[in-house]
């Protein structure tokens, strides 16, 4: 690789100008945080209080979940909705090959076995054919996630899941605000599970939630994330320190700290989203003219997206450029991420794992190999997309030597 000298990006008016700090990912904490989170502090419950369950029912009212239960993750919140959906030894759950290792993860510490299918290629979510074509008599559920907060195709999957009686778990770690239909992401299958990881749409630190249409999925994951402590022996009980427990859980539950984040988080949400999809629509714009570049599209009929970030597809002539570019736009301050770096069966826990022939993904190769993700998130200011689009310009231009 060669030397990557820094870019001096140019306005169109060819002035250059000052070079920027653009971070991928940045939470947005402000006073009403650190108030709320200082608040705690000076109390004395730290767990086990009123404020998760404060923020699960503002979280329910957000998104219309007739059920929400908050975990210390999405991981933790998948992990737990397969296990109550009865996921078990030798079941296999058809998964995406483009999502984050935990959708994956979340079926193999269950025991099952996933079943990787591609994605469609305008928005790299699952192909519900690709679906179809991996069922079989050992097939017990369906995970999918949606891609970059695009809708899947969860109509027809749900449709699907129905026809052959399979569940439908939605990762929805970068999914709040996603709609379909008028209904949020997470509520057209079984199970919904969000993040709220710093770079999430909102942010408790660390954080999960699982949204469910389903009253006794709710009651058996408040019981598996808290060990499997039967809930109302403790509320019965008379004795300090008496309960009994009734089944194997996990400590995956939410603290206070984090739940007093996510209430203020929530109510900002909205204005969130809303800067998401203005980002969203101004950096399209600005690079709307930016040959061997296109983008991924963040609108699907009926569908509302979350605008978690602006996909770049390099062409092939670009492709072999993807890493020098990305170090380009690092060196003139502009944070990129890839979604993901590879398909998850190319992941070497996997490739270990499941034997796959070469070349078996590949839709979910070329994102993973032709992409750059840039960010649109609400720290980003109308100057910051002028400048990605203009760092984005000189470093392609650079780059094919013109
Ligand atoms: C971030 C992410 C996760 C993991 O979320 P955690 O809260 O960090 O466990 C899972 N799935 C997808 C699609 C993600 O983007």
């Amino acid at each position: 690789m060669g030397s990557t000298s820094p870019v001096v990006v140019a306005t169109s008016s060819a002035a250059a100008v000052a070079r920027r700090q653009i971070p991928f990912g940045r939470p947005m904490i402000g006073e009403a945080e650190r108030e709320a989170v200082l608040r705690v502090l000076s109390g004395s419950t730290l767990t086990h209080g009123p404020l998760v369950r404060q923020f699960e029912s503002a979280f329910a009212q957000f998104t219309g979940a007739p059920h929400a239960v908050a975990v210390s993750n999405c991981t933790a919140a998948l992990h737990l909705a397969l296990l109550a959906l009865g996921l078990n030894h030798g079941d296999e759950v058809i998964v995406p090959a483009q999502t984050h290792v935990a959708t994956a993860h979340a079926v193999e510490l269950c025991g099952a076995r996933c079943v990787f299918v591609d994605s469609e290629p305008i928005t790299g979510n699952v192909d519900p054919d690709a679906v179809e074509a991996a069922l079989n008599n050992r097939t017990r559920g369906i995970a999918i996630v949606h891609y970059l907060g695009v809708p899947a195709d969860v109509l027809h999957l749900r449709e699907m899941a129905r026809e052959y009686n399979l569940f439908l778990v939605e990762d929805c770690a970068l999914a709040l605000g996603t709609r379909m239909a008028g209904v949020h992401a997470g509520l057209h299958g079984d199970v919904g599970c969000f993040s709220f990881y710093p770079v999430k749409h909102m942010t408790t630190a660390e954080g999960g939630m699982i949204a469910t249409r389903h009253a006794r999925l709710a009651e058996e994951v408040s019981r598996t994330r808290a060990f499997g402590i039967d809930r109302n022996i403790v509320s019965q009980r008379q004795l300090p320190g008496m309960y009994d427990v009734q089944q194997l859980g996990f400590n995956y539950r939410m603290n206070e700290l984090s739940a007093a984040l996510g209430i203020e988080q929530l109510k900002r949400l909205p204005e969130f989203l809303a800067a998401r999809r203005h980002n969203f629509t101004r950096l399209r714009h600005a690079l709307a003219e930016i040959e061997h570049v296109s983008v991924l599209p963040s609108e699907v009929a009926g569908g509302e997206s979350s605008y978690y970030c602006l996909q770049l597809l390099l062409d092939d002539v670009l492709r072999p450029r993807r890493d020098r570019i990305i170090e380009q736009l690092a060196a003139a301050g502009v944070g990129t991420s890839i979604y993901y770096p590879r398909p998850v069966p190319e992941m070497d826990y996997y490739r270990s794992h499941y034997p796959t022939r070469p070349g078996a993904f590949p839709v979910a190769a070329r994102l993973s190999h032709q992409s750059i993700a840039l960010p649109v998130a609400p720290h980003v200011s109308d100057e910051d997309v002028d400048y990605m689009a203009a760092a984005l310009r000189q470093v392609i231009s650079k780059e094919l030597g013109s």
